[in-house]
């Protein structure tokens, strides 16, 4: 349907404004991955789609989509979404104001499959066409006509990887419409009715999750090594002799992590670590399966795998008599937790579930622990993660906490709830397969990595170290895939770090500092 080459996506401003021939191309699928999986959307694949080996399989595949829709309408099958996406799908006026906030569809140079409202146009025509007999759904006016067959349904499973979930369209449209709902249906239709996801989310994602205790793959006895790991090297960078808690009864905190963290970053957790000891903070970390980590991917992609993780997240907390759960840096983790468990726990399991930000602002603006904000002397920028930010609202405490620790914070243009997504939302920072990364650093990730350059343009010396503070382990995967992709840390010397970390870094009894 659509060709993309660098030439048409939006432009990048110096030092990333090479001439065009100098420029990564995007990659194709090679000719023997375009014999077996379906590209025609846009030349790339994130799901890798099997084309379909006989005509009885393709009416399958229409016929079980189109039962997926109907349940998609139904209160009794669709109770988690139903409310907002059916008057996501009545009410749009086709303003088109939700299309110049979306990332994704700006910096593909206007791509118009890329268009918010156009995944929602196709949904409006499958149900006149196809469910209106059944008195499904009456729009009131005359949607498009659609020709449902095996291309299209590959395409739109395709498309609704094209969208990172991040509801900055939502947020601009007047009548609070959220095309990023439609696609995170899509979605939900392709996973629950047709078994069509991708296996980062899904057989690497959520079932690894539900199977080992981590999406990670790290199985309790792994954790209990990183936990005693991180000791260790809290010791050796602090001289603290700190024991991390683990299965500690009747603690006011469980602090649930990705566990990405742990295995990537730990100087993340050790930070939180450090700073619940510094203030006697009574919490613990869980050696449960899947206690250990946060993520949902099912948030993405599958009510039923949300509500299994959700479950289990707030039923270890019960076991263990905590007051509450506190959510790391992990945006996802917020929203599944936070928010969309809401809809799926019984008033047992409804234990208070918040976010670390307030609280990490509390020990910070408490006056308790000593903090030297010289330590901090260089530029910093605040990437807001989208759940956190533009879903809940939380956006001050970060800054409350860079502007008192961080003497040279600098905000980035457009901040807090007009931010843009880092391009690695909706599970997009996970998924590596065939020739997806490409599109997800040359596209989602474009309106980022421009503003990032632009936010730092007048720090001086290219030289002088840069931090950009993403209080989010997804956000912080994106990041240190576009920094190196688009070379910027050789270029102008920026990288990416937790909030934690800024704060520890500041407590001025460190023998050294806290950052890598
Ligand atoms: S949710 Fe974000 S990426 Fe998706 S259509 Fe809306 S603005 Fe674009
Ligand atoms: S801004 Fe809202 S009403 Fe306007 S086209 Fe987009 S979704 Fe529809």
């Amino acid at each position: 349907m659509v060709t993309l080459e660098i030439k048409d996506l939006i432009k990048l401003p110096p030092p990333l404004n090479q001439p065009l021939n100098e420029q990564q191309p995007l990659k194709l699928l090679t000719d023997e991955q375009s014999r077996r999986i379906d590209a025609s959307l846009d030349g790339i694949s994130a799901i890798g789609i099997l084309k379909p080996g006989s005509q009885q399989e393709e009416e399958e595949i229409v016929r079980k989509f189109l039962g997926g829709i109907e349940k998609l309408l139904s209160e009794e099958n669709n109770w988690t979404f139903l409310k907002p996406l059916t008057l996501s799908l009545k009410y749009c006026a086709s303003c088109q104001t939700c299309s110049d906030a979306c990332p994704v569809y700006t910096a593909s140079g206007k791509q118009e499959i890329y268009r918010p409202t156009y995944r929602s146009e196709i949904l409006r025509a499958i149900i006149q066409g196809y469910l209106k007999k059944k008195g499904l759904f009456n729009f009131g006016f005359t949607a498009k006509k659609v020709d449902l067959n095996w291309s299209t349904l590959a395409r739109l499973a395709e498309l609704s990887y094209r969208c990172t979930l991040c509801r900055r369209c939502a947020q601009a449209c007047p009548l609070g419409i959220d095309n990023g709902l439609i696609a995170h249906e899509f979605r939900k239709v392709f996973s629950q009715e047709l078994g069509i996801a991708p296996k980062e989310l899904h057989q690497m994602g959520t079932v690894r999750q539900l199977d080992t205790g981590s999406s990670t793959g790290m199985r309790p006895k792994a954790f209990e090594d990183i936990r005693r790991f991180m000791e260790e090297e809290i010791e050796e960078k602090t001289g603290k002799k700190i024991a991390i808690p683990v299965d500690v009864k009747g603690a006011d905190i469980l602090l649930v992590h990705n566990a990405g963290e742990f295995v990537s970053w730990p100087e993340n957790p050790e930070a939180f670590a450090i700073l619940f000891d510094a203030l006697g903070i009574s919490w613990t970390l869980s050696s449960e399966l899947a206690g250990y980590d946060a993520v949902n991917y099912g948030a993405w992609y599958d009510d039923f795998q949300l509500a299994r993780i959700a479950m289990r997240h707030v039923s270890i907390a019960k076991d263990l008599k905590v007051n509450k759960i506190v959510v790391g840096e992990c945006g996802h983790a917020h929203k599944a937790t936070i928010v969309l468990a809401d809809r799926l726990l019984p008033p047992d399991l409804a234990i208070p579930r918040i976010s670390c930000l307030p609280v990490l602002e509390d020990i910070v603006l408490s006056g308790k622990l000593k903090l030297d904000p010289q330590r901090n002397n260089f530029p910093v920028t605040l990437h807001d993660p989208c759940n956190i930010v533009r879903m809940m609202g939380i956006s001050q405490p970060q800054r409350r906490i860079l502007r008192s620790i961080c003497p040279q914070f600098v905000e980035m243009e457009p901040h807090g709830v007009d931010n843009y997504c880092c391009g690695g939302g909706g599970g997009f920072a996970v998924m590596n397969s065939l020739n997806f990364p490409d599109w997800r650093m040359a596209v989602a990730g474009r309106m980022k990595i421009k503003q990032i350059v632009e936010t730092f343009r007048d720090t001086g010396n290219p030289e002088t170290k840069k931090y950009v503070c993403a209080p989010c382990s997804n956000c912080k995967a994106q990041l240190r895939d576009l920094l190196e992709y688009y070379k910027v840390e050789e270029k102008i010397n920026v990288a990416y770090i937790g909030l934690a970390e800024l704060i520890v870094n500041a407590m001025p009894d460190l023998k050294e500092p806290f950052l890598p």
